[in-house]
């Protein structure tokens, strides 16, 4: 689970009276065959033992926290791989073998470059920030456009110009809401050719210390960088002479030299095993969780009387790995009706990148990819509970609650009241329209018995109740089993925000 500092503040005070359970009827569940049965099979193909052995492994000390900027993190890649292949899962086409490859950049800004409009010269770094770092050596027409309303550059001849535009009127709330939404303004100047965005910045001090320091280290390039027009905002304090009136035509003189990139490889790592049913085989369930996690803290840390400094990251996320791993071997050995897709992000506790990079480029088609039912973890409090975040939004909550029962458990939903759902894997596939909740460990409610886990030193699988995490796995996976088999594609609850995502992306035109 990605960092949530700010969100505890919100949260931690309304977190008690969320934890609900919900009994919905057991006769809508599409099961087939006597639950009795189907968990014997399941604890046929994964005794306890071999059931939690990659979670032994994954959050052990040898794999170092699972960091993105170490080595361990392949050993961790290949070991899933492997652990698909002998499960008998099968390379998805369009995959790079087991993975699928994705690469992060990273710059910093560059310490001598310039951008001079009439008499006014603005340094980077001082009284300029760019927001990537590549070489720039123009003179060229700069136009103002005033604010940044979009209506007004219709008709506008913007190819090889720069775009000029007011931002903020002084106060850092204003500045804020307008830098929010430079970013679609950018696309929209790029779709029209325009040479770079400049962002005339009127805010106080605060606010421009602030983005200074945010921009003062090494930072991430936006995915899209590589067709993204520059963008440089510039100083301007109120009594500052306007830059240019809005209409305005200039000319802009911008010199900056690039510091290198850096590139960080990563790999999310895929298979699938196609289903049985040959009009449901076309469609697949996404099992999936994330495998990066937080690797070796700066200086060794005492908690809870030992001194540590490797995250192993055991409930967060290598447990939600494991269950993606054991759903591998028993669906190779008992396929489904629908196809299964097996998935292990990486670089999710950066912000979900390893996910967002899959939802952007699919290799299973996303209108054959009817659902997905992500795992992450904080930590738990109740071990008789599984929390669904995402309860009562699918169609498949019965499902679900079904399998937990059939091991003893019930489902609550997220215990933040529905923070937590954009917090993990499944909300890049969610706002595509695939109905995706995130099964997590128990969490009666959401307050220091899991903070005092969650992206902690102490995560580690010693203190896991390992007899849990077993019915936690086999639990997921029958859940697995009751989705890939229901009559009925699933979708989202009538009147969800994304049922018209939904609908578009599998009933177009209707
Ligand atoms: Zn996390």
């Amino acid at each position: 689970m990605k960092h949530l500092a700010l969100l505890f503040a919100i949260t931690a005070s309304i977190s008690q009276s969320f934890a609900q359970t919900h009994a919905q009827s057991a006769s809508q569940s599409s099961m087939t065959q006597p639950p009795a049965k189907i968990q014997a099979g399941i604890a046929t193909t994964l005794p306890a033992d071999q059931a939690i052995a990659p979670l032994l492994y994954l959050a052990s000390d040898r794999l170092k926290g699972r960091y993105i900027g170490r080595p361990e993190i392949d050993t961790a890649a290949q070991y899933i791989a492997d652990q698909f292949q002998s499960a008998g899962a099968r390379t998805i086409p369009g995959a790079n073998g087991y993975f699928q490859p994705f690469t992060l950049s990273f710059v910093r800004q560059s310490p001598t470059g310039t951008i001079t409009i009439g008499s006014r010269t603005f340094s980077i770094g001082a009284t300029a920030l760019q927001f990537d770092a590549e070489n720039i050596q123009l003179n060229a027409p700069v136009v103002c456009i005033g604010d940044d309303s979009a209506a007004q550059l219709a008709g506008l001849e913007l190819k090889g110009k720069f775009v000029l535009i007011d931002a903020g009127s002084g106060t850092r709330a204003s500045a804020h809401k307008d830098m929010s939404k430079v970013r679609q303004l950018r696309q929209v100047l790029q779709a029209k050719q325009a040479l770079g965005l400049l962002i005339n910045l009127n805010t106080d001090d605060d606010y421009w210390t602030a983005l200074q320091s945010a921009m003062s280290g090494e930072h991430r390039v936006e995915p899209d960088k590589a067709t993204a027009i520059p963008m440089i905002a510039l100083r301007y304090h109120a009594g500052d002479q306007p830059l240019l009136a809005k209409g305005a035509t200039g000319n802009a003189s911008v010199t900056i030299t690039a510091t290198p990139i850096r590139e960080l490889k990563l790999k999310n790592v895929m298979a699938f095993v196609q289903g049985t049913d040959p009009n449901l085989r076309g469609q697949y369930i996404v099992l999936s969780a994330h495998y990066d996690h937080l690797g070796v803290a700066a200086q060794p840390q005492m908690e809870e009387g030992k001194l540590d400094s490797i995250y192993n990251g055991a409930r967060d996320n290598a447990l939600g790995s494991t269950a993606v791993i054991d759903a591998a071997k028993y669906f190779a050995r008992y396929p489904p009706k629908r196809s299964v897709m097996f998935v292990t992000y990486s670089a999710e506790e950066e912000g979900l990148l390893g996910s967002e990079y899959y939802a952007a480029h699919p290799i299973i088609p996303l209108a054959h990819t009817v659902y997905n039912l992500n795992i992450d973890n904080a930590s738990y409090n109740d071990t008789t509970l599984i929390s669904l975040v995402g309860l009562n939004r699918t169609s498949e909550d019965s499902n679900i609650i079904n399998a937990c029962k059939a091991y003893g458990l019930s489902v609550n939903g997220d215990p933040t009241g529905g923070s937590l759902f954009f917090e993990s894997d499944n909300a890049p596939l969610a706002l595509k329209g695939i109905p995706a909740p995130t099964y997590s460990l128990g969490m009666r409610s959401f307050d220091s018995t899991i903070f005092n886990r969650y992206h902690r030193l102490s995560d580690e699988t010693g203190n896991m109740d390992m007899h849990y995490a077993v019915k936690f796995i086999r639990a997921y996976i029958l859940s697995a089993l009751y989705i890939a088999n229901d009559a009925t594609q699933p979708m989202w609850t009538k009147g969800d925000a994304y049922e018209p995502t939904w609908k578009a992306l599998f009933n177009p035109g209707k």
